[in-house]
């Protein structure tokens, strides 16, 4: 049988299990997965740490030649976010950066870089890749695009969880507090904010266990693999 490669495109709010599903289908597909929210957190990262000031741009542009951000498979079979040849994995999802993230990737020149760097990454297609504008920027013709969402509460809990599960213990008010930010931060920034894709399946995953999620998914993704290109 004769599948081509496609991009899976897969957009939504923040804390709705856009990572873990894209991880999951990339593995049934054996397609590449790129978290595109690790890249913004590894900018968010070097910025705190060099203490970059946000508003001179001069500094910024500086900053971002000196960022070089790769992902490698470690020997669990999971995929770990690198900065300038470290494994920033675990201090990327730390509090401190989620903070800052949102602020952070309303920088005109922050997404230019990061925009450059995934179309590169998807430009032999045969990737699922998650972020907030992935349908609508950086590949507005990905063959299936994706837009997640679920109910805020649901969103917390998994978030805490999440953590919880890398000995990081956040009071859930916190995780609430920061999710709504950052959603309210991401759509409504000038640049290529989060919004759906007029071609964008939503996927609500309120009450869909994670399993049926990822099911579904393949199966949308195997059915375009099947047609023929365009
Ligand atoms: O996906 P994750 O929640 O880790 O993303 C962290 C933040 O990075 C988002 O809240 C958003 O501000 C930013 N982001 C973005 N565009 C993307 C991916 C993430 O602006 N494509």
């Amino acid at each position: 049988m004769n599948l081509r490669k496609i991009v899976v495109a897969i957009d939504g709010y923040s804390a709705c299990g856009k990572s873990s599903t894209a991880k999951e289908v990339s593995k049934v597909l054996g397609y590449r997965y790129i978290d595109t929210g690790a890249m913004y957190r590894a900018v968010t990262l070097y910025f705190l740490d060099q203490h970059i000031a946000l508003t001179n741009p001069k500094e910024v542009s500086k900053a971002l030649e000196q960022i070089h951000i790769s992902f490698k498979v470690n020997s669990k079979s999971k995929t770990e976010t690198y900065l300038n040849g470290l494994s920033v994995e675990n201090e990327i999802r730390k509090m401190r950066v989620s903070e800052m993230v949102s602020q952070v990737s309303t920088i005109k020149d922050v997404r230019v870089a990061m925009v450059e760097q995934q179309r590169r990454m998807g430009r032999e297609k045969g990737v699922v890749m998650d972020g907030r504008d992935i349908g609508t920027v950086v590949f507005p013709h990905a063959e299936l695009k994706l837009f997640m969402k679920a109910d805020i509460l649901v969103r917390a809990f998994r978030r805490q969880k999440e953590l919880l599960d890398r000995d990081q213990m956040v009071d859930l008010d916190d995780v609430l507090e920061n999710i709504l930010e950052r959603d309210r931060i991401d759509t409504t920034r000038a640049e290529s904010p989060l919004r759906q894709a007029a071609d964008a399946i939503l996927i609500d995953t309120t009450h869909v266990s994670f399993d049926e999620q990822v099911d579904e998914v393949v199966r949308m993704a195997i059915a375009k693999m099947l047609q023929p290109a365009v």
